[in-house]
């Protein structure tokens, strides 16, 4: 591999979170040279939860969401509204969609993901949330009566389900899944779920997928596998996402499940060698937690953008650095738990650990009343690797130690 000119700036593509927090986290870190952020997005960083939650349900605004931008940051370059195309690793160069091709010194990955659409010709009426301009197209159309159809039943949709109920809508949950959130949350946990939306009025399609979205001008009603036809104006697809890797084609970076990196968030190649000059963070990473066990896993939760981003941040620093720390640095521990909050109606959801991991089994009330507030255990190979909170926050802490310490 050719060496990297120390002149050329460090480039991160994407300009979001997990792009954001390794910028910072770099200068704080001690490395002063150029940073530039590539991002195809027209926005600065802003944050995506309340896309689905009160942003929806009120001002849909860039300000409303927006990062605030911190000091040590003054200098750093944004392209935004640029893509990336390809990147040559052995040259050190990066393709964008403006024409340029850029050198780099160091290069961060943070790309993130898209939604995944249905497999069904374009007609208004149809959305997916990933992004403001997402949420802002789909925010214009949630008018009081809209007949709403939202495919699929993880935390996103069931969260959309809420905010357009909350709106006035009529809304359909239409999910091939059993329950609501069932793959997260467990049989148990979902049941409950199912009982607290229903009595919210959302409706729920359990067991059924879309078999067409009919209409002339705009969506006039869903078809679904069972033959049943719903009435809709409006269809919110959330059934899922694709990683963001089309512009690693042609590298040797295992892209085989967003992109692999080690602990130290390094990227790591086909050939399982850990570039330290290549990094990964946020939702594109998968990268082994000890906390766990050794095996890479992508968590799409908040505050992993975060974590990673500050670790990617800070190790390479160390690496431009050259003064020998490098390798301490690699070795320091990273084991960052996986957290997320889900807000649906009155209900607040709180989880801390990797409540996938387990099976139903092994999914046990803790604390509380289900049917009322509770703190949810989940347990693998008698460890406590999950815990999840509904309508109790402070409570969890303990667990979370728990969980941060190895489960015992
Ligand atoms: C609507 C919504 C609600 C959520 N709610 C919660 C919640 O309640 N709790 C929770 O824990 N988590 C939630 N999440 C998840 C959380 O927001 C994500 O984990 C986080 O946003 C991931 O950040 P990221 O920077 O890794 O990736 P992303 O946010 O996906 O950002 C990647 C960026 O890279 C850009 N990009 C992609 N390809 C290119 C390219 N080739 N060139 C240049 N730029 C490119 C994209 O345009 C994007 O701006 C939610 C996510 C969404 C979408």
């Amino acid at each position: 591999m050719a060496e990297a000119n120390p002149a050329a700036p460090v480039v991160i593509v994407g300009a979001a979170m997990g792009g954001l927090r390794a910028a910072e986290s770099l200068r704080r870190s001690g490395y002063t040279g150029a940073i530039r952020v590539v991002g195809e997005e027209l926005h600065a960083p802003y944050n995506r939860p309340p896309l689905s939650k009160e942003v929806l349900a009120t001002d849909v605004t860039h300000e409303a969401v927006a990062f605030p931008s911190r000091a040590e940051m003054g200098d750093v370059e944004w392209m935004l509204g640029v893509r990336a195309t390809a990147v040559d690793l052995d040259a050190h160069t990066l393709t964008t969609d403006d024409g340029s091709v850029q050198e780099w010194r160091a290069l961060v990955i943070a790309t993130g993901l898209r939604a995944r659409r249905l497999d069904f010709a374009p007609i208004a009426g149809r959305h997916v949330v990933r992004s403001l301009d997402d949420a802002m197209a789909l925010r214009a159309e949630l008018t009081e009566g809209a007949r709403v159809v939202v495919v699929g039943s993880g935390f996103l949709g069931c969260e959309l389900s809420a905010t357009a109920r909350k709106l006035g809508c009529s809304v359909t949950i239409v999910t091939p899944s059993a329950e609501p959130m069932m793959r997260p949350l467990g049989d148990l946990v979902a049941k409950e779920m199912r009982r607290r939306l229903t009595e919210e009025g959302v409706e729920i399609f359990s067991g059924v997928t879309v078999a067409a979205i009919n209409g002339e001008a705009s969506v006039e009603s869903v078809e679904l596998s069972d033959g049943r036809v719903l009435e809709a104006d409006v269809v919110i697809e959330s059934v899922g996402s694709h990683c963001n890797i089309e512009w690693l084609e042609g590298t040797n970076l295992d892209v085989s499940d967003g992109v692999l990196a080690d602990n130290a968030m390094r990227a790591v190649t086909t050939d399982g060698i850990a570039l330290d000059d290549v990094y990964v963070v946020g939702d594109i990473a998968r990268f082994p937690n000890p906390m766990f066990d050794d095996v890479p896993r992508r968590v799409e939760h908040w505050n992993i953008p975060t974590d990673t981003g500050k670790r990617a941040g800070a190790v390479l620093a160390a690496h431009l650095a050259d003064d020998g720390s490098f390798a301490d640095v690699v070795a320091k521990p990273f084991a960052p738990v996986p957290s997320f909050w889900s807000n649906q109606f009155e209900i607040k959801l709180q989880a801390y650990g990797l409540l996938g991991l387990v099976s139903d089994d092994d999914i046990r009330v803790l604390e509380g009343d289900l049917s009322d507030q509770a703190a949810v255990g989940y347990y693998r190979d008698g460890r406590l690797v999950g815990v999840l909170g509904i309508g109790m926050k402070a409570a969890l802490l303990p667990y979370r130690k728990q969980i941060a310490e190895g489960g015992a």
